[in-house]
């Protein structure tokens, strides 16, 4: 679980992730398997969040009436 991980512990993302897939994370453990439970949105908050931003903005601009 996520909670038994210091590294999500410390994760600025932890609650929107909450750990990542639960499946993954118990093969890694009882399979000695190797998926990478982080969200790609770790490494690339950045860009994520100006795409939201300009996606956001975009649709902000169609949809609010424009005053005349
Ligand atoms: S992004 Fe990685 S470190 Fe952060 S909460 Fe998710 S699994 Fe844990």
């Amino acid at each position: 679980m996520w909670c038994d991980d210091e590294k999500c512990k410390d994760c600025l993302l932890l609650p929107i992730c909450m750990g990542g897939c639960p499946l993954h994370r118990i093969k890694n453990k009882k399979e000695a398997a190797n998926f990478n439970l982080c969200s790609a949105r770790k490494d690339n908050l950045n860009k994520f969040l100006e795409y939201h931003y300009g996606k956001r903005k975009m649709q902000n601009s169609t949809t609010t009436p424009t005053l005349v």
